[in-house]
């Protein structure tokens, strides 16, 4: 590059797989003096936040809010439900199933992990002989990722709990959604799942910062028999508080919750259905850009069939350890932050892209054409046609 300016002032668009793009009805909500917790708007805003959020989950049962990241909910929905020495049954694809099953360890259980690797759905096969074998049922929850965000794969929830169905068998089905709400179709209570956990800075474009455990009466029997629940952790003051403080344990998260309170807005005006066809065209329009480009040779989609990719987020792998200079060129050359590879070996080649939440078909052609841009600028050898095949999937010309 002899270029000595940039061209990356302007709007800046960062299309990391989360924190993802706010909304300025979501900002603008936040920008106000801290109300009353004691009293008023904020308090009488409560029924109607946790109506909204159980119907983007699809789920009659109940939500407890917590003032936590991602993570804090993997560790709030564990200490309601499992006890220490107890096992689960961690069927991994990808970094985030580590990572939830390093916190089962952390809390005192047992974790007998399936690994099947950075870039394969699972083995269902796999998973019911670990269940099968588990005759005096030992097993007391299985950790399912819905969308594994490091590899950008998407698993089959409903299939998982045809095979636990199959087998009588009466673990907990704890499903992580915190990339895949709002984005992917998810549906708690028809898929069966027992336990959910998700967080606002995804597919419900709000800051980081508050997390949600969703539940049902099967997981919530199984708290009662629990010995002991930590008190800020423990979900049950939180869902039925006779004091607005029991919500949230001490003081709300008081901007989160407008921020939410318009993300809920914009959720349900769209309508949750409107919302998982768009990201599914959105996709496609990334994957058939990303299949011409890695006719160079030089891209890969981590994820090779399509059926088993999520909507809201794309691993793809540069060789020679491109993945970074094409990151670094197109947030200081164009305006254009991607996401960095996770829990790859290749940290160097891998990268990705999000497109959860807030993104519509422009902001997708700015990412690609970003891409195309920098895979100039790097000489990277790539299949031509990518940036017309996906206008041609967003125009509804082809199926892509
Ligand atoms: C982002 C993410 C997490 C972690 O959430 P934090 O808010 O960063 O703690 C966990 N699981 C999945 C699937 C995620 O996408």
């Amino acid at each position: 590059m002899t270029q000595q300016y940039s061209l990356a002032q302007g709007r800046e668009y960062l299309a990391i797989p989360g924190p993802s793009v706010m909304p300025d009805a979501v900002l603008q909500a936040m920008h106000r003096p801290s109300p009353n917790i004691y009293d008023g708007a904020l308090v009488e805003m409560m029924p109607g936040l946790t109506r909204d959020l159980k119907r983007v989950a699809r789920t009659e049962h109940h939500v407890a809010i917590y003032i936590a990241n991602g993570h804090g909910t993997w560790e709030a929905a564990l200490s309601n439900v499992i006890a220490p020495g107890e096992t689960v049954l961690a069927p991994a694809s990808g970094r985030f199933t580590h990572g939830w099953a390093e916190m089962a360890e952390g809390i005192g259980a047992k974790v007998s992990l399936l690994d099947f690797g950075m870039s394969s759905t699972w083995d269902l096969d796999r998973i019911a002989e670990a269940l099968r074998a588990d005759t005096t049922h030992q097993i007391k929850a299985v950790l399912a990722v819905h969308v594994d965000t490091s590899s950008s794969i998407r698993n089959d929830i409903p299939a998982l709990r045809a095979v636990l169905d199959d087998l009588n068998h009466p673990a907990l089905l704890m499903a992580d959604c915190i990339a895949s709400l709002g984005c992917d179709r998810f549906e708690m209570d028809a898929w069966g799942v027992d336990v959910m956990v998700t967080a606002s800075q995804k597919g419900l474009m709000t800051p980081a910062g508050v997390g949600f455990v969703f539940f049902n009466d099967k997981a919530q029997a199984k708290r009662a028999e629990m010995p002991r629940v930590s008190q800020y952790w423990d979900w049950q003051p939180r869902v039925t508080p006779e004091m607005f403080y029991q919500y949230f344990n001490g003081t709300a998260p008081t901007h989160h919750l407008y921020g939410l309170r318009a993300a809920l807005d914009l959720i349900h005006a769209e309508g949750i259905e409107a919302i998982w066809a768009r990201h599914a065209r959105l996709a496609k329009a990334i994957w058939t850009a990303c299949e011409i480009w890695a006719q160079g040779d030089a891209l890969q989609l981590n994820v090779a069939d399509r059926a088993h990719r999520s909507h809201a987020v794309t691993a793809l792998r540069l060789t020679d350890g491109r993945g970074t200079p094409l990151r670094r060129f197109t947030e200081t050359q164009l305006g254009l932050t991607l996401g960095i590879g996770l829990g790859m070996e290749d940290q160097d080649g891998c990268f990705r892209l999000g497109h959860m939440g807030h993104v519509n078909a422009q902001m997708v052609m700015a990412m690609l054409g970003g891409m195309e841009t920098a895979m100039a600028a790097l000489s990277i050898p790539r299949g031509s046609g990518a940036l017309e095949a996906a206008a041609a999937v967003l125009a509804d010309q082809i199926q892509g």
